[in-house]
């Protein structure tokens, strides 16, 4: 079968997809073998749920099902059907099963669906008493943890639509003041630089909230060349989850807003075994340096972010010593199965020669965080 059969063959079977997923045909990593990414995989896993999992609206989810194969859509399109049909409000005038099966109906390309299916949950939720409040319950600033090729990161604020109007209107009359001022802005870099001026830096920060000062990892062989004004490309993480380069650290860009912890053979009195539940700031700092990102493996959240997580769980006599211990982001700690001989359910973090391994729930060999950043970690610094 050449590639187009292979692409002709899948058309309008996304429910025989998902069915496969459902009875265990397909399963998540094999999608991921097979060139997925894990968002992708994990996204079919879960609309595999939704139309083949337990339901209270039994009947209504096999009429859906039998609409979406009487109308061969893809999985492409039964994605944007559930992503709008989890939109319905509350106490609207149809149930969520009565919409996906509205919305199972629709035909056309994987887009017209998209937007046919946006304009009729919407029309549905507008009937809603208190729809605005429901709206503003949603708002939400996302992102940020990622940076992309050339060194930016982006957020995404998402705000009902009139205060989302009001909002940019007000980065507007800025903007265009300082497009007034510098004619060689372009509209894009005159709204950040609104949006800068208008959250400031740090000056909203509440009274007795500090940030986490962020921590440079450094390796003692680095520390001299960047003394001898040797090693100026060479590039070091920070515990906030950042990059700097030598030549940056000897500028003193940052002098205000970081420390630096040359990382060789660490000696202290680190060891406070179970005298002390919470980690000191000494250790904290350490496991960090340690870890730069949540060890957990596909996690972005940076060490200054997280949690100080036992390894070894508190009640299963676990010591507060930096080896017992690691920085594990909010999520994953609440996710990780604490006890080691319960059955396995979302899998769990173990230190392993040294380093901070996820031994997944399946049996599967153990991963670890493979994120490039890690590569500067003191952890991987120490075992270069
Ligand atoms: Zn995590």
């Amino acid at each position: 079968m050449d590639v187009v059969s292979a692409l002709e063959a899948l058309q309008g079977r996304g429910m025989e997809v998902l069915s496969a997923i459902a009875d265990g045909r397909l399963t998540r990593q094999r999608l991921i073998d097979l060139g997925h990414p894990q968002s992708t995989a994990r996204a079919w896993a879960r609309l595999s749920e939704v139309f083949f999992g337990p339901t209270r609206s039994r009947r209504l989810q096999a009429a859906a099902v039998a609409a979406a194969r009487d109308g061969g859509l893809s999985v492409d399109a039964l994605r944007a059907v559930d992503k709008h049909a989890r939109k319905l409000l509350k106490d609207a005038s149809v149930s969520e099963w009565e919409l996906r099966l509205e919305l199972c109906g629709l035909t056309g390309t994987v887009d017209e669906i998209e937007r046919q299916a946006a304009a009729r949950v919407r029309e549905i939720n507008r009937t809603v008493a208190d729809a605005e409040r429901k709206a503003f319950g949603r708002r939400s600033l996302k992102g940020g943890k990622n940076t992309d090729a050339q060194g930016l990161r982006t957020i995404t604020v998402t705000l009902p639509e009139r205060l989302m109007a009001t909002t940019l209107a007000r980065l507007r009359v800025t903007a265009g003041r300082l497009r007034g001022q510098d004619a060689k802005l372009s509209y894009e870099q005159a709204m950040a630089d609104a949006f800068l001026s208008h959250v400031g830096t740090g000056a909203g920060v509440a009274a007795g909230t500090v940030p986490p000062i962020p921590l440079v990892v450094i390796g003692l062989p680095d520390w001299a060349r960047i003394h001898r004004q040797e090693g100026d490309e060479t590039i070091f993480a920070l515990t906030d989850g950042t990059t700097v380069t030598g030549a940056e650290l000897v500028a003193g860009q940052m002098a205000e807003h970081h420390l630096v912890g040359v990382y060789g053979p660490v000696e202290g009195p680190v060891n406070l075994y179970r005298s002390e539940r919470l980690a000191s700031g000494k250790q904290r700092m350490l496991l960090a340096a340690e870890t730069i990102l949540c060890p957990t493996p596909g996690c972005t959240t940076s060490a200054d972010e997280c949690q100080v997580h036992h390894l070894v769980a508190w009640q299963h006599g676990g010591e507060t010593n930096v080896a017992s211990m690691s920085v594990v982001c909010r999520v994953h700690n609440a996710r990780n199965d604490d006890d080691p001989n319960a059955p396995p359910r979302n899998g769990r973090l173990e230190r392993q020669d040294g380093g901070v391994v996820f031994h997944p729930p399946d049996g599967r060999a153990v991963e670890t965080n493979r994120h490039p950043i890690r590569e500067l970690s003191a952890m991987a610094l120490v075992n270069a």
